[in-house]
Parts: C-alpha cells; structure tokens; sequence
C-alpha cells in the first residue's frame, strides 16, 4: 500500500504484511548461522553516539543510523541482530539494483516510532524514499522480533533504495504494482525464499494477475528472472529513470509481452502445484 503526501518527492510507502503464511516467516537455522558471523562484524562497526538509545553502524556503502529512544528494550535486539542483516543487506541491494547514473544513500535512518501511520493502522514500517528514512512500529516489532520483522524492513529499504519518485515519476511509467512487487521480490524471492511467502499462488494459478502487485507480483518477477535473468536489473533501471512502459518493456526486454509472460507463469505454476501434489500422495 502507498498512500501520498501532497509533495510527490515526499511519498510516504506503507506496506501490508498481514497476509497469509504469516506463520512460515520464522528464520531457519541456516539463517541464523549468517547472522551469528555478522552479529561479530558489525561490534567493531559499531559507532555511539552519545545518545543512549541511538547508534550508527557503518557499511562499505552508507552509515545506518538506529533511533531505538521509543523502544529501549529492542536496543540489544538491533545490536545484535537487525543491524547485522540490514548492514549485509544494505550492500547486497547496492549491487542488485544499480543502475546508470544512481548513487545509494549516504545515511539511512532506522526508527522506532510509537505511532501508526494514517489510514494504514495495520501497517508495520513504512519508508520515505527521498529522506532515507523507514519507520518501525514499536508494538508490531516486540510481537515479531523472531518473524517478520527482518523481511518487512528488507521490504522497506528496498524502497529506500529505489527511490524512484523524484519528478517525472508518473503511475505509467512507475506503478505502484511494480514498485511494491520489486520490493517483495527482494525480500521473498532474494532474501527469505524459504519461508516461501509467495507459493500461494501455486493453489490458484488462474486467479492471479502478474500485475495483482505485492507477493502475486513479486512470484511473477521471480518467474520471468528465472527464465530471462538479468530482467528485475533492467526493470529496476527502467522505474528509477522513469523510461517504463508496461506495453513495451517485456517484448523488448523477454521477447514476449506482459500477457504472453503471464501465460507462461500460469502455466509452470501449474506445473509446479501439479508436482508438488503428486509428491505428496
Ligand atoms: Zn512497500
């Protein structure tokens, strides 16, 4: 979900995380291993501030600032674990989504807020792009510290690093389908792809649209990577300077449209159901 500011270039993103498989999100263990070696890594990174509840953690890219003021007992949680994965994730990202031209934050800021976000009450982080800056709500994060509360701000960065609403961004030439299912292509398909948050659609291939956005679209672009890689890397280029155009960019880049892309991924999702099925029985 999007909602927006009267100032285009101050667009808030709000994201929806309350969706099936919720359940599935839990790290696994061989997760857990990634983060122990970072946890040791970002100690020496580690800058104080001054302010108890405020630290930065510098990455090769930019410095990460962590505000925990509103959440003091999620200070050692961020420590230890949430600014390890967003210091790893932080590089990771700049390498995916470059594009000619584009240079990453040099300061993002990561905080704790008490309140929720207008007309998005169920909203658990939202991002505003042109401030590099996402916002966490205190209580939804205690309750999901140990599942969903790395993904959703893995969603949120993604954003910050899209920053693709300066002026000229149009709902054509950067919809929000688009940006929204690129953010949980990231998370889903890139970072957490064992929780499998987006096989759902494997129980109802017909019903889903490639543009249905969020997860649905996010499998999609999973799909067309799959069978055409290096796509999501021009996609991204193409919504960042604005050059998208739905009718045009999938013939170009896949040699197949958006529609005949579509048919394909039906198909091999029902493929895929029809196997996972068969194994089962
Ligand atoms: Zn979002």
């Amino acid at each position: 979900m999007k909602s927006h500011d009267k100032n285009w270039l101050k667009l808030t993103i709000a994201c929806l995380f309350i969706l099936p498989l919720i359940s599935s999100c839990t790290a696994e263990s061989g997760k857990e291993t990634v983060k122990e070696s970072a946890k040791e890594t970002v100690r020496e990174t580690v800058k104080e501030t001054g302010d108890a509840n405020k630290f930065e953690v510098a990455t090769s890219i930019a410095t990460l600032e962590f505000d925990t003021s509103n959440a003091p007992d999620l200070k050692q949680w961020t420590k230890e674990k949430f600014a390890p994965a967003i210091k790893e994730w932080v590089v990771k990202l700049t390498d995916i989504m470059a594009s000619d031209g584009w240079t990453p934050p040099e300061k993002i800021y990561f905080q704790f807020v008490n309140v929720k976000l207008r007309d998005a009450d169920h909203a658990p982080a939202w991002a505003v792009p042109s401030e590099s800056q996402v916002s966490l709500r205190v209580d939804w994060f205690r309750e999901n510290l140990d599942g969903e509360a790395l993904g959703s701000t893995i969603h949120e960065l993604t954003h910050v690093m899209q920053n693709y609403w300066t002026e000229g961004a149009t709902e054509d030439n950067c919809p929000e389908w688009a940006s929204e299912g690129y953010a949980d292509y990231i998370r889903w398909v890139l970072f957490e792809p064992e929780s499998k948050g987006c096989d759902f659609v494997l129980k109802a291939p017909d019903k889903y649209h490639y543009n249905d956005s969020y997860r649905v679209t996010a499998h999609f672009f999973g799909f067309v990577e799959s069978r055409f890689p290096g796509t999501m890397k021009k996609l991204n280029a193409a919504l960042r300077d604005h050059s998208f155009d739905d009718g045009k960019f999938w013939k170009k880049t896949t040699g197949k449209s958006a529609k005949e892309l579509e048919a394909d991924w039906r198909a091999a999702n029902k493929e895929a159901a029809a196997k996972s099925k068969a194994k089962a029985e």
